[in-house]
């Protein structure tokens, strides 16, 4: 009998699994937040125009600094949130997930911490863990918003260098107050880390879906230098596999993680896709008012639904999902629902489940194939 080699592996990745939803192949997926709207032929033909005409520069390393695409992005957010974003603001990389992981190679590291407020996107402890950082969290209210006073005395009890605000929310959908991210933003100011401010992060991946007078955290760049909000193309642009995600924050946060990046991180293909969708920003944006229009629906939707004669709970929205439950098994509802070909994601707190919005048709499937597992 041959024994396995070992290899040096570092002792905190011993006996962990990859992080990721699983990868079915079922006709109903609602499982990691995606649009479900394709782009259309004329974005398609756009986008093999642009990347035909980068191709043929592919021998070359793509521009480093990408100075075109963070114009666009720079253009799209001015326009998006009313506030004025210059390129130099910008930052972008392969996902939000790769920006993210930036902010925490530039402000984390050994001996110091990042905190955030659970139930949270579950891959913030891990941008933590590969930059030897210490992770730590503070609680969410039983309806999932941030108690002021809790997270202030929690930013002081343990002095983070990087405080991760997601808002909305995932998977709970919740979005922050701009009075709480702004106390956030003060209380950071506050903190000591080698005599520089904390960084406050606020994740707006699911930004485009908040319903109306909730505000984006871009209003605050003006005022906090240590402030970065990050968006991504994955969700709203319906753009998940082209793999775009970007911030915008001071230019001199911007200058911080340009030395973290791997050289020529962006590639080619990468800009010529996103140049081409941001020149369709409003046409594949088209879809975000009929995935609220459906969120809003499912919400209510769910509300009216009883297990056990007790109506499900079910969790504010302003993200392209909606967290309900609550289940005395979830692994078997969610089992259920997949046996009927709707695939959606067992997490958040026990007895949760979450499902992404979907077309009307995959919507309908969902609620079909609940009423039959579980109500
Ligand atoms: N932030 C949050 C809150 C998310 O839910 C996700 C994706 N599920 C991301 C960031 C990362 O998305 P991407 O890397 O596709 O931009």
């Amino acid at each position: 009998m041959t024994r396995e080699p070992l290899l040096p592996l570092r002792p905190e990745l011993r006996g962990i699994e990859p992080y990721g939803a699983p990868q079915l192949d079922v006709p109903v997926l609602l499982n990691v937040n995606e649009n479900p709207y394709g782009p259309s032929p004329a974005v398609v033909a756009e986008i093999a125009a642009r990347v035909a005409a980068a191709a043929s520069g592919l021998n070359r390393y793509p521009d480093r600094d990408f100075p075109q695409l963070r114009g666009a992005l720079a253009g799209y957010l001015t326009r998006e949130s009313g506030v004025a974003v210059a390129a130099d603001q910008v930052w972008a990389a392969n996902g939000s997930n790769e920006v993210m992981l930036h902010l925490l190679q530039a402000f984390g590291g050994p001996g110091r911490t990042a905190l955030s407020f659970a139930p949270t996107y579950s891959m913030y402890p891990e941008y933590a863990r590969d930059t030897h950082t210490r992770w730590v969290t503070g609680k969410r209210e039983t309806d999932f918003t941030i108690d002021l006073d809790h997270a202030l005395e929690t930013i002081a009890a343990h002095q983070p260098s990087v405080i991760l605000l997601t808002s909305p929310n995932n998977p709970t959908g919740t979005s922050l107050s701009l009075e709480l991210v702004e106390a956030v933003c003060e209380a950071a100011l506050r903190v000591d880390v080698d005599g520089a401010p904390a960084v406050v992060v606020v994740d707006e991946a699911y930004g485009e879906f908040r319903r109306a007078g909730v505000p984006s955290a871009l209003r605050l760049l003006e005022r906090f230098t240590n402030l970065a909000v990050s968006r991504t193309m994955s969700k709203a642009f319906a753009l998940a596999g082209a793999r775009l995600g970007y911030l915008a924050a001071h230019p001199r946060l911007v200058d911080a993680l340009r030395v973290v990046r791997l050289p020529y991180h962006l590639s080619g293909v990468t800009q010529a896709t996103a140049l081409a969708a941001l020149a369709h920003a409003d046409e594949l944006l088209a879809q975000v008012d009929a995935l609220r229009a459906e969120r809003d629906a499912t919400v209510t939707w769910l509300q009216q639904q009883t297990v056990d004669g007790a109506p499900l709970v079910v969790a504010e929205s302003d993200a392209n999902f909606v967290l309900f439950g609550t289940f005395a098994d979830r692994h078997a509802v969610w089992q259920g629902l997949l046996d009927r070909g709707v695939l959606i994601r067992e997490t958040g707190p026990d007895g949760w489940l979450r499902v992404s919005i979907g077309t009307p048709q995959e919507m309908a499937a969902f609620r079909a194939a609940l009423v039959e597992v579980a109500l």
